[in-house]
């Protein structure tokens, strides 16, 4: 029998799982406008405010004079242009690691180096609650997939100590994508250290976020390059542009560039996108006072959400989700949102486990205190909980 998408479709709807895109209608931004309305917005990942900071348009304007727009070809072939390397060496500076290697996507880079790394015949050892492409990363790689409770350095090790592979990789977020939460680095660190294993975590929504210059969750919790030997970071979020990229040793670079298919078998970036990428990375070193902005930003609504009820764990991050269970609940929660003038988007199973639908609430340093109160005060309404 054929596969029936449609009657597959059904069986989304039936679960209040269907998930529609809505159409934006103005720069990405912390005001947009969506079906002609307009609405603040407290969905995107845009941390710092600089996919739409006058300098990095600028450079992605003169990147486009300078350069054109498509790179033409893979890294490896003739793509890799002047304006790539500049930027690979720019974030290998500012991680504090010995190289850096941009990849097309965050997806891309897990996908690519996890299963570079290892093969059949290893072990990957995964957070359940790990990023979908670090996952998928993990499955294609054809190791033995080991998952460990969610930031459970006891059961990591309980996992190592069982485990008879030779080589070992121990795969990690550094900030949870839906929960917001930090994985305990340095017991993971210490864990995968004595078992034998190579630490990789991807800093997507740690990277110009955490840490006292912004250098991500490594550098929040003062780890360094040989204790997180494998770090992803990704450029579409607080850098505001779009990409990704691994830093590392020398070595694990190199390798990178020979066998990581997702590295050598596509497009490079367009080379306008790496240089607004090196503006957005000055941005992040000369002008500290938006990280300060953004704690500042997470430390008010916090404060409010918890008055009003709302359970929220100890997190330092711009990510700040309220659970609130039934999918059809969280669809109707981020619905009045939006009948208030809030872009909230409810996140439902299988991007996170059943029963647990959330409004993933995220901060930006561009909020302002009376967009943050503004919130505040339709959630009360959208979302009442109990006394
Ligand atoms: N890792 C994490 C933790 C993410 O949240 C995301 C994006 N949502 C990615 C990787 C993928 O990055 P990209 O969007 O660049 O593919």
């Amino acid at each position: 029998m054929a596969f029936d998408p449609a009657s597959a479709l059904q069986v989304i709807k039936a679960r209040d799982a269907y998930r529609r895109r809505c159409i934006v209608e103005s720069p990405q931004d912390v005001r947009v406008v969506i079906d002609g309305r307009p609405r603040v917005n407290f969905c995107s990942n845009d941390y710092l405010g600089l996919a739409s900071h006058p300098a990095v348009r600028e450079a992605f304007r003169r990147g486009v004079d300078r350069w054109g727009v498509g790179s033409g070809a893979s890294h490896l072939v003739c793509g890799h242009t002047a304006a790539h390397h500049a930027l690979e060496e720019e974030l290998a500076e500012f991680t504090g690691r010995p190289r850096a290697l941009l990849f097309s996507t965050g997806y891309m880079a897990n996908l690519g180096v996890v299963s570079a790394l290892v093969g059949r015949g290893d072990t990957v050892f995964e957070d359940r609650l790990n990023h979908a492409s670090l996952l998928d990363g993990g499955l294609l790689s054809g190791a033995r997939f080991q998952r460990y409770r969610h930031a459970d350095a006891r059961a990591l090790e309980a996992a190592l100590v069982e485990s008879r592979a030779e080589t070992r990789l121990v795969v990690t977020d550094g900030v949870f994508s839906m929960d917001g939460d930090l994985a305990p680095l340095p017991e993971l660190a210490r864990v995968a250290r004595d078992g034998g294993a190579w630490l990789m975590v991807d800093d997507a929504h740690g990277l110009a976020v955490l840490g006292a210059e912004g250098r991500g969750t490594p550098e929040h919790f003062g780890l360094d390059a040989t204790e997180v030997p494998v770090l992803v970071g990704t450029l579409g979020k607080a850098l505001g542009t779009f990409g990704a990229f691994v830093a590392g040793s020398e070595a694990l670079i190199d390798y990178l560039i020979q066998r990581a298919r997702t590295y050598v078998y596509t497009t490079a970036l367009p080379p306008a996108v790496a240089e607004a990428t090196r503006v957005s990375l000055r941005v992040v070193r000369e002008e500290p006072e938006r990280r300060a902005r953004l704690h500042c930003n997470v430390r008010r609504f916090r404060a409010g959400a918890a008055s009003l009820g709302f359970e929220l764990g100890d997190l330092p991050g711009p990510i700040q989700p309220l659970v609130i269970g039934a999918n059809a609940d969280a669809l109707e929660a981020s619905r009045r949102l939006g009948e208030r003038g809030f872009l909230v988007s409810a996140i439902r199973p299988p991007t996170v486990p059943a029963g647990t639908a959330r409004l993933r609430i995220t901060l930006s340093a561009a909020h302002s205190d009376e967009q943050i109160d503004g919130l505040l005060e339709a959630l009360a309404e959208a979302a009442p909980q109990e006394a």
